[in-house]
């Protein structure tokens, strides 16, 4: 009986001890926070990422709120670089960079409409209607207009 008794405590002891089943409660209440945290802040970070896109639909985008590199509107303080009297807008010192030294051609963009190639710092900026979180540039807001015709027919 008192062998019994003993087996039965040593069992137990190995399972889970009361300390060690309050560091698992506590590891998986922090590790659930951790998630729905992170959850969180990425659902709102898509919020204000639509909103910002929302703000311009249907009007000319103002260049201080695109990054010319990914073409993103984006809900962040840009920056300017100014190459050759040119105002280029990026995201962060890499995106001024490859602007600067107009790395893969990203000082210019294509008319959708026209086909004419542009100087992004020329260009009248508006969002695309068909990827709504990144801009088109167009040589004029007429072709703008004719682009809009041509796509919805
Ligand atoms: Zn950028």
């Amino acid at each position: 009986m008192r062998r019994n008794k003993s087996h039965i405590k040593k069992q137990r002891h190995v399972l889970w001890s009361k300390k060690e089943k309050r560091l698992l409660f506590i590891s998986g209440i922090t590790c659930l926070l951790i998630i729905s945290l992170g959850y969180y802040s990425s659902i709102k970070r898509s919020i204000k990422y639509e909103n910002a896109y929302k703000a311009y639909e249907g009007m000319e985008v103002p260049d201080s709120v695109v990054c010319m590199i990914s073409n993103l509107v984006k809900p962040i303080a840009m920056s300017s670089i100014t190459v050759q009297n040119d105002v280029y807008w990026g995201c962060c010192d890499k995106c001024l960079n490859r602007l600067n030294y107009n790395i893969g051609n990203v000082q210019f963009a294509t008319d959708p409409y026209s086909g004419k190639r542009l100087k992004k710092s020329e260009a009248i900026i508006h969002i695309n209607p068909s990827d709504k979180r990144t801009v088109l540039y167009f040589e004029s807001e007429e072709s703008y207009d004719n682009f809009l015709v041509h796509i919805n027919n």
